[in-house]
C-alpha cells in the first residue's frame, strides 16, 4: 500500500468506528477534497463545509450557500440539525479555533451530541496547515497527516505537467528534477513547475536553481530552521582529535555514498557532540558542513515549542520534512536538551516533550533523506537514556575542557586568525598558564589582548601582555565548578567517548 492509501483506510476505520471529530493536517486543500470526496462517495455522505473565507460553502463549488456566518454560528445549526450520513467539514481550523472558546465548546457539545446521540451519524473533519489542538478537545480529536508526494508520486505530477504542455522530458532530467523536489507538496511542485516553464518554455534540469532557491524560501519563511553560512574549517578546530578523524572518516563515505553503499557501508545518520560549554561544540557543526561540503540547517529547539497540543509536534515534522526537503544536507540540532526537557516527570509539558522525543526518535531510525543529523547538548543529564543508546547517532562524543596540548593549539588558531605571528608567541607557556580554560575563554583572552596592545599606542602583541589579561580572567570551569563536576561525573558513568 503506498502512505495514500494506508492513510484513506486509516481513515476510513475511524469514520466507521465513529471517532468524532477528525484532525487532517495538510498544505494541500485540493487533496483533502478528494479523499474527502472519495470517502463521502463510498458510504454516500453528504457534505457540509464551512471555511474561514466565506462561511458556508457548497463543497463542490466552493460557492456560499448563505450569507457569511462564522463558525460558532454554523456549529450551533449543526447541533440543531438533524445529521445523518454526513461529514462536516471544517477549513482553516487552526485559526477558527484559536483564542474562539465559543467555537471549542460548541466543537465539544458536538462531539458529544455525536458520541452519544443514537439518531446523529456524522464526522467532523477539521482541515488544517497546523496541527494546534486546544487541551479542552484533546480526547475527541484523532490527528493525521496527508503525507507529502513520494517520489514516483512526484514522477507522475511531473510527467502529467510535461503531458499537459506537449512538451517532453528526458529521464536524467526527470531523475533530478524529481530528487530536488523531495520535501515540498503537490501545490509547491507544481508552482515551481509553472515558473520554470514561464523563465524558458521548457521544464528540464536547468530548473533546478529555481526549485533550491524556493526551498531556501520556506526554510526562511519556516521561523523553525535558518540555513547557516558556515566559513569555519575543521583546521579551525583546536584539538578535538579523535572527532575529528571520525568526521574525516564520515567525509569519504559521504563524497562516496554509493561506492561505500555497494561495498556493504551503513549511510551515515549523525553524531551527537555533549560537553562543556564554549569547548568547540558549535564550532564543530559549522566545520562539519564545510567538511562534507553540504548545507547547514540549524534547528532551533526553542522555537518548536508552541502552546497548543500537538502545535509542537506539528512544529518538529515541519521542520524535519523541510530538512529532508534540502537533503543531501546536515541538521544541527542546537541544545538538543531542551526539547526534551521533563520527560518522564508527568507534568503538563512532560507529555508534549515525551511525543516530540518519539517522533524524532522514529525519524532518526526511519529516515531515508541523506540528512545527516549532528545534536549538540551540554546537560546530558535532561537527555532521555534511550537517546544516548548505540544506535540512534552513529557515535556520542563528549568534548571535555583542552588539555594543554589542545590549548596550545588553540592559542595558535585564534593568533593566526588575526594575522599575529605565533611563531613570536611563546603558546606553550600561555597554555601551561591556562588550566581550566574553554576554547571560548582563550579566543576571549586574545582577543582582548589584541585590543589593549592597540589602545597601548599600537605595540605589538607579546607573551607578556597575554599573560597579564590570563591572570585578570577567571575560567569558565571555575566560574561553573559545582555544575562542571556534575557533567564530569555524568559522562565517565555514561561511558561516552572522548572527542580529544
Ligand atoms: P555552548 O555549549 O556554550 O554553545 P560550544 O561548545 O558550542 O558552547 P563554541 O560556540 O563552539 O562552544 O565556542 C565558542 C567559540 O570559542 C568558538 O567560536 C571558537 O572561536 C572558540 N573555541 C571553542 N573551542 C575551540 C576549539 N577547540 N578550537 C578553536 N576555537 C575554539
Amino acid at each position: 500500500m503506498t502512505n495514500t492509501e494506508t492513510l484513506y483506510a486509516n481513515i476510513r476505520a475511524h469514520i466507521e468506528s465513529h471517532y468524532p471529530l477528525l484532525y487532517l493536517v495538510t498544505f494541500e486543500e485540493q487533496q483533502a477534497d478528494q479523499l474527502i470526496t472519495q470517502l463521502a462517495a463510498e458510504d454516500k455522505h453528504k457534505i457540509y463545509e464551512w471555511n474561514m473565507a466565506r462561511g458556508v460553502v457548497d463543497f463542490q463549488h466552493k460557492q456560499p450557500l448563505a450569507d457569511y456566518r462564522d463558525l460558532a454560528s454554523t456549529l450551533e445549526n449543526w447541533l440543531n440539525d438533524e445529521l445523518t450520513q454526513h461529514f462536516l467539514v471544517i477549513k482553516d481550523a487552526h485559526l477558527a479555533m484559536r483564542d474562539n472558546p465559543l467555537v471549542i465548546t460548541r466543537l465539544k457539545a458536538l462531539a458529544h451530541k455525536l458520541l452519544h446521540d443514537d439518531d446523529t451519524n456524522a464526522t467532523v473533519l477539521l482541515i488544517s496547515s497546523q496541527a494546534c489542538i486546544p487541551p479542552e478537545l484533546e480526547k475527541f480529536i484523532t490527528l493525521f497527516e496527508l503525507p507529502l508526494p513520494d517520489e514516483a508520486n512526484i514522477r507522475a505530477i511531473i510527467n502529467r505537467f510535461v503531458d499537459r504542455l506537449d512538451d517532453t522530458i528526458d529521464s536524467k532530467a526527470l531523475a533530478d528534477l524529481t530528487l530536488a523536489f523531495r520535501g515540498l507538496s503537490e501545490h509547491e511542485i507544481t508552482q515551481l513547475l509553472y515558473r520554470g516553464y514561464q523563465q524558458d518554455g521548457h521544464v528540464g534540469s536547468e530548473d533546478i536553481d529555481l526549485v533550491l532557491k524556493e526551498k531556501e524560501q520556506i526554510i526562511k519563511k519556516s521561523g523553525i530552521l535558518d540555513m547557516v553560512s558556515s566559513v569555519e574549517q575543521l583546521n579551525d578546530v583546536g584539538g578535538l582529535t579523535q572527532l575529528k578523524t571520525w568526521l574525516k572518516q564520515k567525509a569519504n563515505v559521504l563524497h562516496n555514498l554509493n561506492e561505500a553503499l555497494a561495498f556493504g557501508v551503513e549511510a551515515p545518520k549523525g553524531v551527537m557532540i555533549v560537553g562543556m560549554p564554549g569547548c568547540g561544540k558549535s564550532l564543530t557543526a559549522k566545520a562539519t558542513a564545510s567538511l562534507f561540503k553540504l548545507p547547514l540547517l540549524r534547528l532551533d529547539v526553542g522555537s518548536l515549542m508552541g502552546k497548543y497540543v500537538g502545535e509542537s509536534e506539528s512544529n518538529m515534522r515541519r521542520a524535519l520534512q523541510l530538512a529532508e526537503a534540502v537533503s543531501p544536507c546536515v541538521l544541527w540540532v542546537d541544545e538538543l536538551e531542551k526539547a526534551f526537557v521533563g520527560i518522564g516527570s508527568g507534568g503538563a509539558g512532560s507529555e508534549v516533550a515525551t511525543r516530540l522525543f518519539g517522533y524524532f526518535l522514529t525519524w532518526m531510525q526511519d529516515k531515508t533523506g541523506a540528512v545527516f543529523v549532528l545534536a549538540t547538548a551540554n546537560d546530558i543529564s535532561a537527555l532521555p537514556p534511550e537517546l544516548l543508546r548505540k544506535g540512534r547517532f552513529d557515535e556520542i562524543f563528549y568534548v571535555d575542557f583542552p588539555t594543554c596540548a589542545e590549548r596550545e593549539g588553540i592559542f595558535t588558531i585564534h593568533l593566526q586568525k588575526r594575522n599575529k605571528n605565533s611563531v613570536a608567541i611563546d603558546v606553550k607557556k600561555l597554555a601551561e598558564k591556562t588550566d581550566g580554560f574553554s576554547g571560548a575563554d582563550i579566543e576571549a583572552v586574545v582577543k582582548e589582548a589584541i585590543e589593549v596592545a592597540f589602545v597601548d599606542n599600537r605595540t605589538a602583541l607579546s607573551t607578556e601582555r597575554l599573560l597579564d589579561v590570563i591572570s585578570n580572567t577567571f575560567p569558565l570551569k571555575e566560574v561553573m565548578k559545582h555544575k562542571v563536576k556534575e557533567y564530569e561525573d555524568k559522562f565517565k558513568d555514561l561511558k561516552i567517548k572522548a572527542a580529544s
